[in-house]
């Protein structure tokens, strides 16, 4: 009889891809083995060359979660006497590769059990198998099994244990199979951590006191999460206070699909993303009169909305009866909390209620963001469902070395290149407090004990102030390995090429909040030419001063004075944005911008949004980086209308007769929406005038400017109608989130340039 060993690769751990292989196996009638390992997994089958072949397509069409990435064959010799197929043990002790299996949302054969009485996992909040159900946040190392979980402590009773062994059931080694009558239980605390209720009756008071208007402390599948009735104002006001997050959106769980679809219009993409394993929050279109107050998303047409993604949820969501706004268990600025002591101490005064149980969360994995838009999805958030999956890249030359790049500073990942596959870590948020550069510094260890690497280059950003560029620093001379500083906006460029494996050179729009350029001075409006490592900077936004520095992030009209003052010098400032300033801030301002103290110039194209957005009215004070140009974003709406103008030489682009164009409008009494639409039009004319003066055919879009739908599409239709190739971030976030991967992509490049 022929017999067949295939390697096979991709995503083939805890989902219950072996069990799919036996059954294949005995379907056909084969005998042989199926072996689960570091590398991924190897098996053997006996039989005729027509149940062989036939069986080798069906192992490739084995469906999500599982994915087949490669799948390697070879005739070895026959073993006599064969009787049966077998799923044997796994193996111990190779060197690890990276394939670690996602979080996987409640798959639709668990849900059903949840919901049907007489079932023996009925109400249970705890309830997985093998296409669904925790991993990455409990997994503790490789292979992927029980006693290297956070179940372990969790001992399986006989009816489990039965599931567990039977190579038929859907439980067959499920990890992290549980039931009530052996698996972890819920508990609800009040504040003063007193136990107020267990199991369903910890279920049903946390529930009430959500209707009541509570703030409930919910343990999740990867930390802890802050949930508030989304239909009372009062409730999420009360959030909104103890969080200390003004305007912010919050996302918002529903029940279940009819009762999103009241308050969000859905697609059929969209639809297919909200009940995918990966289930990510979607920033989807609301609707009129729904169930959700505006003050969860004040001002925004969209809503960022989700689907129970886990039996706990499902069940909370039922009992509640309502969407609840669902956002991550911090203060602002502060990574999410996942230990238990942990979330006590600094959710203690945010939350009235916590609704916990027993088993450990091994790392924090906060929810994904993802919006769909015309022409196809792009992921904000790379988080839950798709950390720490290993991404191949297509470009050439990175099957070594080994590079850990450790990213910028907001809404940062850590990024792991091996073998030509890289593993972009979770979303950690913010390195600004004490836990944000601790959970920096553990995800690192993490991540290289998890993968077995040993890197032989390091990446960070240029600012030497970044937590992560100090760990960098530290981490380099620990090793003796060399570091490699990378401009800030160069990594946004390359992260972008990199997604789309672009080897020769190409433009780079990368526009963006504001990073430390090579020169000194803040970047962030920049068209950069990028070739293998190095890139040059082809034209910028023509600098202006930012009064008072990085107070500026925050406060849009300081960006409008500083704007005004390299535009037409020292004045007074116009209406409406003279509303925004009190007392003598104005003139305190201008004082600083006379001696040119503590205004460094900035080319940065997010503050020139905040400097017009300011102007106009729309927003010049308070709140989060990115809101005013949120604010324009939504009042331009869809309207179309004639560009302002540029005065651009040489690939500097002075916006002096943009800003006369808007003042002019403001004099002729124009409303923002039309502002804001020939503002829009006005940079894809930008973006269209550096192609040209580049004249390079392919064009990536980068930084955090286009998590604009409404600019990254204007600037694709002017960009894609004079025959460019327009790339933008699919998988990776266009924000600082995709930072390490171009990072990394850099490091690797520069050894393939010597
Ligand atoms: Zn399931
Ligand atoms: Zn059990
Ligand atoms: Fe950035």
């Amino acid at each position: 009889m022929p017999r067949r060993r295939c390697q096979v690769r991709g995503v083939v751990q805890g989902v219950g891809f072996r069990p799919a292989v036996y059954r294949l196996a005995l379907a056909r009638g084969l005998t042989g083995f199926v072996w689960n390992h570091a590398e991924g997994v190897t098996l053997e089958a006996q039989g005729t060359e027509a149940d062989l072949a036939d069986f080798e397509r069906a192992l490739q069409e084995i469906p999500a979660p599982a994915r087949v990435q490669s799948l390697v064959g070879e005739a070895i010799d026959e073993v006599p006497g064969e009787a049966d197929f077998r799923i044997r043990e796994s193996g111990q002790g190779e060197a690890p590769r990276p394939v670690v299996p996602p979080d996987l949302a409640l798959c639709e054969a668990c849900a059903a059990e949840v919901d049907t009485p007489g079932e023996r996992r009925y109400r249970y909040p705890f309830t997985n198998c093998t296409r669904c159900g925790p991993r990455y946040t409990i997994i503790e190392g490789l292979p992927y099994d029980r006693p290297r979980t956070a179940m372990k402590a969790f001992p399986l009773c006989p009816d489990c244990e039965r599931e567990y062994r039977d190579p038929l059931d859907r439980r067959f080694h499920a990890q992290p199979v549980a039931c009530p009558a052996c698996g972890p239980r819920l508990a609800l605390q009040g504040a003063d951590g007193i136990l107020r209720a267990e199991g369903e009756a910890a279920l049903a008071a946390a529930a009430e006191a959500l209707r009541q208007g509570a703030v409930l402390a919910l343990k999740g599948l990867g930390g802890y999460q802050l949930l508030v009735d989304a239909t009372a104002a009062a409730a999420v006001g009360l959030l909104r206070s103890r969080k200390r997050r003004e305007a912010k959106p919050f996302a918002v769980m529903f029940p279940d699909r009819a009762s999103l679809l009241r308050d969000c219009e859905v697609s059929p993409e969209e639809a297919a993303w909200l009940a995918s394993p990966e289930a990510p929050i979607l920033l989807l279109r609301r609707r009129p009169g729904g169930a959700v107050v505006a003050e969860v998303a004040p001002g925004n047409p969209r809503l960022g909305a989700f689907l129970p993604n886990t039996p706990l949820h499902r069940l909370l969501l039922a009992a509640a009866g309502r969407p609840l706004v669902c956002t991550s268990g911090n203060l602002s600025d502060e990574p999410m909390a996942f230990e238990d002591d942990e979330a006590r101490r600094r959710l203690g005064g945010l939350a009235d209620l916590f609704l916990s149980h027993d088993r450990p969360i091994t790392r924090p994995v906060d929810d994904s963001v993802l919006r769909v838009d015309a022409d196809g999805p792009t992921l904000l958030r790379r988080a839950r469902g798709f950390a720490p999956l290993a991404v191949t890249l297509g470009l050439e030359g990175l099957s070594s070395p080994c590079v850990l790049a450790l990213g910028a500073h907001q809404k940062n990942t850590v990024a792991l290149l091996k073998g030509g596959e890289l593993v972009m870590s979770q979303h950690l948020g913010d390195l600004t407090s004490l836990e944000g550069s601790d959970l920096l510094a553990r995800t690192v260890d993490d991540l290289l004990a998890f993968f077995g690497a040993r890197p032989e280059l390091l990446a960070c950003d240029l600012h030497p102030d970044y937590a992560s560029t100090r760990l960098a620093e530290r981490l380099a001379a620990e090793w003796q390995v060399p570091l490699v500083r990378v401009q800030h906006h160069h990594a946004h460029g390359a992260a972008c090429a990199a997604e789309h494996a672009l080897t020769g050179p190409a433009l780079a729009l990368t526009w963006d909040g504001t990073g430390l350029g090579s020169d000194g001075t803040l970047w962030g409006g920049e068209a950069l030419r990028l070739q293998g490592a190095a890139f040059t900077r082809l034209g910028h936004l023509k600098p202006f001063p930012l009064p008072g520095g990085a107070a500026a992030v925050k406060q849009p009209r300081r960006s409008a004075c500083g704007l005004l003052w390299a535009v037409q010098g020292a004045g007074a400032p116009p209406p409406p944005l003279a509303a925004a300033f009190d007392g003598a801030e104005w003139e305190q301002l201008q004082t600083l911008l006379a001696g040119a103290f503590n205004s460094p110039l900035t080319s940065s194209l997010g503050r020139l949004f905040d400097a017009v957005a300011a102007l106009t009215g729309l927003h010049a004070r308070g709140g989060f980086e990115g809101q005013a140009a949120m604010a324009l974003e939504f009042a331009a709406g869809e309207r179309v209308e004639a560009p302002y103008a540029w005065d651009f030489r040489d690939g500097t682009a002075d916006p002096a007769p943009l800003v006369a164009g808007v003042l002019a409008d403001l004099a002729a009494g124009r409303d923002a929406g039309f502002i804001a639409a020939r503002f829009h039009a006005a940079l894809a004319d930008l973006a269209l005038a550096w192609a040209q003066q580049a004249g390079l055919p392919d064009v990536v879009l980068s930084g955090g400017c286009f998590q604009n739908a409404l600019l990254t599409a204007r600037v694709q239709q002017k960009l894609g109608g004079a025959g460019f190739r327009v790339h933008r971030h699919r998988a990776f976030p266009t924000n600082d989130g995709g930072i390490s991967l171009g990072q990394a992509a850099v490091a690797v490049l520069t050894t393939v340039d010597r």
